[in-house]
């Protein structure tokens, strides 16, 4: 049985070009790019060509892209500069469905003393912007809302958000790590002061991750030292910069063209599911949702049974984000959508360049298999 991987929100196969394009500088360009003689010069300049390339992806310049470890370190990392820089101010405006990294973040900065306002969603995953503008207050020195959603795929109205927050000089932070490459990205029309992406959810490897910091607002590092233009101290993570900026060069070539086969092939897989399952659920705003995902539930059928069926298969599907799946709990994220987690608990399918309409059919026969079984064990 070939594997059938539909979890590429929670991580993406390394591209074989990716990995291509990483090697000669894990094998003989082992230079460091702070050397001044020619080993070291040449790997600066790949360095400088990643950076490049990703600066164009987001609309940024090239002197305000920060090479980090992770998005996580680059959420944090944007969210902790933010209060160091107003420490008077003591608030921030959040949502209740952001990633764990935000999330942990702001529960450590309550324990502080700090104010959070999580703003709610309604049924289909979507925030107010009324709410959040009434929400803003004197002290607020941050607003820290996603791109889009890891779990039911929603797109959040970012430039309404940006242009709120220019309005009432606060910094905003957005994680676009699941948009990066599914939703065009202008950080200066989208009035977006810090942005965190992350390798590994574009075809690059795990461990590599972006924080842009609009030039002149202030900042303060998490790790202090002389890289990254005394942002981000250590020595830079050469192989991994470098299979980045393969990955986003990808992107800029393809023109976001990919994703529309990908939204066919996901709307397909939700059409057949729901002409051959009753009782099926969908989560997220079909407005605005991203193209390669799907947050499906079926009536009576428990997530994390017809997952694990469907693993006997070699299909790959998760039930809610990655970072969660070790902690029994309702995702924070359905549970904020006011989902009835009892009877619909969803399984997440997240598709990607590398799925075939072979492998959609494939799945849709094995779970329609799967849900009559656990229906029939009732
Ligand atoms: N933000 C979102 C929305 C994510 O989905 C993830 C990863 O699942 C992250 C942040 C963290 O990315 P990383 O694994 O690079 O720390």
């Amino acid at each position: 049985m070939a594997k059938i991987y539909l979890d590429n929100n929670a991580t993406t196969r390394c591209d074989s070009s990716v990995f291509d394009a990483m090697l000669p500088y894990l094998k003989e360009q082992y230079g460091n790019p702070s050397s001044i003689y020619s080993l070291g010069r040449e790997v600066k300049e790949k360095i400088r060509e990643a950076r490049r390339n990703v600066a164009m992806l987001l609309q940024a310049k090239e002197e305000e892209i920060v090479f980090t470890s992770c998005a996580s370190e680059s959420n944090v990392c944007a969210i902790m500069s933010a209060i160091r820089s107003y420490p008077l101010k003591k608030h921030i405006i959040t949502t209740k469905v952001e990633h764990a990294s935000i999330m942990e973040t702001m529960k450590y900065l309550e324990s502080i003393g700090y104010q959070i306002t999580y703003l709610s969603v309604d049924h289909y995953g979507r925030i107010s912007l009324e709410e959040l503008e009434k929400e803003i207050r004197d002290d607020t020195c941050l607003i820290a809302i996603m791109m889009a959603n890891n779990e039911i795929g929603n797109i959040y109205p970012v430039k309404e958000i940006g242009n709120l927050a220019k309005k009432h000089h606060i910094l905003f932070h957005c994680d676009a790590v699941q948009a990066v490459g599914k939703v065009p990205i202008d950080v200066s029309s989208m009035n977006i002061d810090t942005l965190s992406l992350s390798g590994h959810k574009i075809h690059a490897p795990k461990g590599i991750g972006v924080l842009y910091v609009k030039e002149k607002i202030p900042f303060v590092p998490l790790i202090f030292g002389h890289q990254e233009k005394n942002r981000r101290g250590g020595t830079e993570n050469v192989p991994y910069i470098i299979g980045l900026g393969k990955a986003v060069e990808m992107i800029l070539k393809d023109q976001y063209q990919n994703n529309k086969e990908i939204e066919v092939l996901r709307d397909y897989m939700e059409s057949e599911i729901k002409k051959e399952i009753e009782d099926v659920m969908i989560y997220g705003d079909f407005e605005n949702r991203l193209p390669n995902t799907s947050s499906i539930a079926f009536k009576d059928v428990d997530a994390n049974q017809l997952m694990l069926l469907l693993e006997s298969f070699e299909i790959f599907v998760s039930t809610g984000s990655a970072c969660n799946s070790e902690i029994a709990e309702d995702s924070h994220v359905l549970v904020a959508c006011g989902a009835n987690l009892g009877q619909y608990s969803p399984i997440r399918v997240s598709l990607s360049k590398f799925n075939t309409k072979e492998e959609i059919d494939i799945f849709v026969k094995h779970l329609i298999q799967c849900v009559s079984m656990i229906r029939r064990r009732k």
